[in-house]
C-alpha cells in the first residue's frame, strides 16, 4: 500500500463540482485581483475565526510582513520568535528591518516556552510572535500576560492553526492580530498562494487594507508605502468553497490523530503528540519523535509511506541567520527535537487503512 503524505488531488475531486462552478464564476465576472470573491471570503473567514475583520493577502509571509509594517515594527526593534518554527516567521521580522530574537520551545508541545520569554526581552523588544505550530495552540494566554506586563504587542502566526482553539477561543484572537497562510498544503489551502490577517482592531484593519494595495485606500492616492499583497479573486472564491468544508475536515484530522494514537499505543520507542489541556489541536501535522528518526524515515519510504520533517534545522542555526551569532546549544530543546521529529501522513483525506498500515510499518521497523 502506498500512503501519500497528503493528497491534494483527492481533496479536489471530493468537492470538484463546487470548485469548478466557483472558478467559472470568477472567470465570468473577471474579478481577478481582490474584488467581490475575496470580500466574501474575508467576511466568512473573519466570522468563522471569531474576529471582526479579515484582510486577504497573497501568502502567509506577506500576512506576517504586512502586520509588521502596519504595527510600525522596523529597524532598531526586536521581535521575539520561537526557534522551532517555519523560517517565514523570523523572515517576516527581518523583512521589516527588525531583528528576530529566538526563544526555545517547551518540551511537550513544541511551541514557544512562556517561561523563557522574559529572559529574551530587552529595551528594544516591540512584539512577540506566538506560533501555533503543527496545529496545536501555543500557550497564548500565558504569552499575552507577559506581553501585557511589558507593554509589548502579541502577534499570532496561525499558518498551521486554522480553527484551532485554546480554552474555547480561536487562535488568532489572543493578540493584536492573527496571520494565516493558505499555502496548498495548509489545513485551508488555496490552489496557488494565499494568506490573511484577522484582527478586532478597526484602525489596524484599515491600515492593512491599504498596505496590501500600495498604501492606497482610494485608487492612485497613496498615503503610505505599502506593497502589492492582494489576494487573487480565484483564490478567494476557492477558499470560500473550501471554508464550508473546513469544520468537517478538521474533525476528520482529529479522528485520524486519535486513530494513530490508538494504533501506536504500544509502540514505546516513539513519542506521539499530546493535546495540551484546554487546547483544540487541528493536526496540520502529526509529529512523532524517535531516536532512530532517519532510519525509521528511510524504512517507511522503502515501504511507500511518505513522511516529512518539520523542521530539520531550527531557525537560529540557519545560514541566513549566521550574522546573529547563535551557537549550537543555545536552544537545547529545539535542537534535540530537530534530530528526532518525524511528520506522519496526515490530512482529511487519509483513510483508516492507511493509518493502520503506517502504524504497522512503524512497529515492524522496531521489531526488526
Ligand atoms: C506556511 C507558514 C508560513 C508562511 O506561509 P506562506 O503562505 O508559505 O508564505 C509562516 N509561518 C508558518 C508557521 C508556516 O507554517
Amino acid at each position: 500500500m502506498k500512503v501519500n503524505f497528503l493528497d491534494l488531488k483527492a481533496q479536489y475531486l471530493s468537492i470538484k463540482a463546487e470548485i469548478d462552478e466557483a472558478i467559472l464564476a470568477v472567470l465570468n465576472k473577471s474579478a481577478f485581483a481582490a474584488g467581490p470573491f475575496v470580500k466574501s471570503f474575508e467576511t466568512n473567514f473573519a466570522q468563522r475565526q471569531g474576529a471582526k475583520f479579515c484582510v486577504g493577502v497573497n501568502n502567509g509571509t506577506a500576512a506576517l510582513h504586512a502586520a509588521m509594517m502596519a504595527l510600525n515594527i522596523g529597524p532598531g526593534d526586536e521581535v521575539i520568535v520561537p526557534a522551532n518554527t517555519f523560517f517565514a516567521t523570523p523572515e517576516a521580522v527581518s523583512l521589516s528591518g527588525a531583528t528576530p530574537v529566538f526563544v526555545d520551545c517547551e518540551s511537550r508541545y513544541y511551541n514557544i516556552d512562556p517561561n523563557k520569554i522574559e529572559g529574551a526581552i530587552t529595551k528594544k523588544t516591540r512584539a512577540i510572535i506566538a506560533v501555533h505550530l503543527y496545529g496545536q495552540p501555543a500557550q497564548a494566554d500565558e504569552v499575552k500576560k507577559i506581553s501585557d506586563k511589558h507593554g509589548l504587542l502579541l502577534i499570532e502566526d496561525c499558518a498551521q492553526s486554522h480553527l484551532a482553539e485554546l480554552n474555547g477561543r480561536p487562535t488568532g484572537t489572543f493578540g493584536v492580530c492573527g496571520c494565516f497562510s493558505f499555502y496548498p498544503g495548509k489545513n485551508l489551502g488555496a490552489y496557488g498562494e494565499g494568506g490573511a490577517v484577522i484582527t478586532n482592531d478597526e484602525t489596524l484593519y484599515n491600515k492593512l487594507m491599504m498596505i496590501r494595495d500600495h498604501g492606497s485606500a482610494k485608487k492612485y492616492y497613496h498615503d503610505l508605502i505599502g506593497h502589492n499583497y492582494r489576494l487573487e479573486g480565484l483564490q478567494g472564491a476557492i477558499l470560500d468553497v473550501k471554508l464550508r468544508h473546513l469544520d468537517a475536515w478538521t474533525e476528520t484530522r482529529r479522528r485520524n490523530a486519535d486513530a494513530y494514537r490508538r494504533e501506536l499505543a504500544e509502540c514505546s520507542e516513539i513519542v506521539v503528540p499530546e493535546e495540551m489541556a484546554g487546547a483544540k489541536h487541528v493536526y496540520h501535522l502529526f509529529v512523532i519523535r524517535s531516536k532512530q528518526r532517519d532510519a525509521l524515515q528511510k524504512y517507511l519510504q522503502e515501504n511507500e509511506v511518505y513522511t516529512g520533517i518539520h523542521y530539520p534545522i531550527p531557525c537560529h542555526l540557519q545560514k541566513a541567520y549566521a550574522s546573529l551569532n547563535y551557537a549550537r546549544g543555545a536552544f537545547p530543546v529545539s535542537e534535540a527535537y530537530a534530530d528526532e521529529i518525524l511528520s506522519l501522513p496526515m490530512s482529511e483525506m487519509l483513510k483508516e487503512e492507511e493509518i493502520a498500515f503506517t502504524a504497522k510499518t512503524i512497529k515492524a521497523f522496531f521489531a526488526k
